[in-house]
């Protein structure tokens, strides 16, 4: 039976393993191990472990790899306590294959890790073009992997010209697309109730109603010293609407510390019209999604997701730089004026025809089948340009 080990760091990856890791769980031919790193064993990023555990996956093994400091240096150690932690994790269950998602810190120690130790290495959604330090590890992460799983011909494209072999890459399209498309939509009502039991706030919870914005802006790691000047024009350009504004937490990211302290004076400032939010189960956050007057702020999810709704996005600034867009965004710098134009666009015009660009389901399956039966005996990889 084949050992393939799965790698998770936070609710982004999870979003897009959950189909392939029950694809996984569901085969008779496959043993699953399931590591979990990384923010999803951190209260503050909304102990999302509780989640994989509810959704009834078994945790093979968990680990803190998150060296505290939010800053350039502890992003660089905690990728080394990552390395550290994971190549004891996979000397001892010797895994045949490790699969790993995307961009994060995690995912490049483990692709470090699984290539010191000839153990073959799978990539999900690698070949994307974005901003910040998130563009370099996902590239390095290509180098580093045998199998790829791009989500977009642009990205299969661009991995092949990276010199991996064409043979070993399939493009299924994103399995968070699965999970998108089989999402319940729940009405505005039941919304309420849902988010009710994660606000604290009574006087924000009293203003709460339909017209709301979505905001989710996180730390760009490569303008790390400008993290305040980089918030501040959302908050001038929020501040030109009376609309309620329903923000999730920053990710781990160097730069969020100072990120956080900003959006708390700013709730503050702003008295109940502020809802800050560690993190939503995905459904939830999806259905916010749906409801959203607007998504505004540099979420991959207002680039990969929204768009499967139609739904107005305001992308700002560096982070999703190069990634491949549907028609729902406008693109707009760190400025507030650009930034109130856009969304004062997108309420006229309302909502966009829907568009799948990032997959049209089955992706967790088709990859499982991919990972359970391909050759994985060729570990020295042959690079061609
Ligand atoms: N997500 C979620 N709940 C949340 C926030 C995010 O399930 O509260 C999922 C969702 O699929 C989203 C993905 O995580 O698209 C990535 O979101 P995030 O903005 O955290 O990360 P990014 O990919 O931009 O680094």
């Amino acid at each position: 039976m084949r050992k393939i080990c799965v790698i998770t760091n936070n609710r982004a990856d999870y979003s897009r393993l959950k189909t392939l890791l029950k694809a996984l769980k569901d085969r008779s031919d496959v043993e699953l191990l399931l590591f979990v790193v990384g923010s999803h064993l951190l209260h503050n990023y909304g102990y999302t472990i509780d989640e994989i555990e509810k959704d009834g996956f078994n945790v093979t093994y968990k680990m803190h790899t998150e060296i505290d400091g939010r800053i350039p240096v502890t992003m660089a150690k905690s990728t080394g306590a990552a390395i550290m932690e994971l190549s004891s994790a996979f000397y001892n269950f010797k895994p045949d294959m490790v699969v790993v998602h995307g961009d994060r810190f995690e995912a490049m120690a483990a692709a470090i890790a699984a290539s010191f130790m000839n153990i073959f290495v799978a990539h999900i959604q690698g070949g994307e073009v974005t901003g910040t330090i998130d563009g370099h590890i996902r590239h390095s992460i290509t180098k580093l992997s045998h199998l790829h799983f791009p989500s977009t011909e642009d990205a299969e494209e661009r991995i092949i010209k990276m010199g991996e072999r064409a043979d070993m890459v399939f493009n299924f399209g994103c399995p968070s697309a699965d999970l998108l498309l089989e999402t319940p939509l729940i009405s505005f009502d039941d919304l309420k109730k849902e988010i009710f039991k994660y606000a604290k706030k009574e006087d924000w919870k009293n203003n709460f109603n339909e017209n709301f914005f979505m905001v989710v802006q996180h730390p760009v790691t490569t303008e790390f010293s400008y993290a305040k000047e980089k918030i501040m024009p959302l908050f001038d350009a929020l501040n030109g609407f009376n609309h309620n504004v329903l923000m999730l937490w920053p990710n781990i990211d160097a730069g969020s510390e100072t990120m956080v302290l900003e959006i708390k004076k700013f709730e503050k400032e702003k008295n109940g019209r502020i809802g800050l939010f560690p993190h939503f189960p995905f459904d939830l956050f999806v259905n916010i999604m749906r409801h959203a007057k607007v998504v505004i702020g540099n979420s991959s999810a207002g680039i990969r997701e929204a768009c499967y709704f139609g739904k107005p996005v305001v992308n700002i600034g560096t982070r999703q730089e190069g990634r491949q867009r549907p028609g729902n965004v406008i693109d707009v710098d760190y400025d507030a004026e650009q930034i109130k134009s856009a969304i004062n666009r997108h309420l006229e015009k309302g909502k966009y025809k829907p568009e799948f660009a990032y997959g049209k389901g089955n992706a967790g399956k088709n990859i499982a089948d991919i990972l359970a039966t391909i050759n994985i005996s060729q570990i020295q990889k042959k690079i061609t340009f």
